[in-house]
């Protein structure tokens, strides 16, 4: 199998997360890319991003004004 990247090799690993059961994935040995079945299914079908009251990218930031007294 060939990276998507940079056509090197890629070897199939076995990534843990704290408190997850372990993923089979694979990794270049060339450029590092590490990707799984879960990655490449969100390149597909990437999820909206939900609404979280964060800033948009290039918004002015939020002017907080002083209190009269
Ligand atoms: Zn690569």
């Amino acid at each position: 199998m060939q990276c998507l990247r940079c056509r090197g090799l890629l070897i199939a690993i076995h990534m843990r997360d704290m408190g997850q059961p372990p993923v089979s994935g694979w990794r270049c040995m060339l450029c590092g890319a590490i990707t799984d079945p879960g990655i490449e299914t969100n390149k597909v079908n990437p999820s909206l991003p939900t609404q979280n009251g964060a800033r948009l990218p290039g918004s002015s930031p939020v002017r907080f004004r002083k209190a009269r007294a």
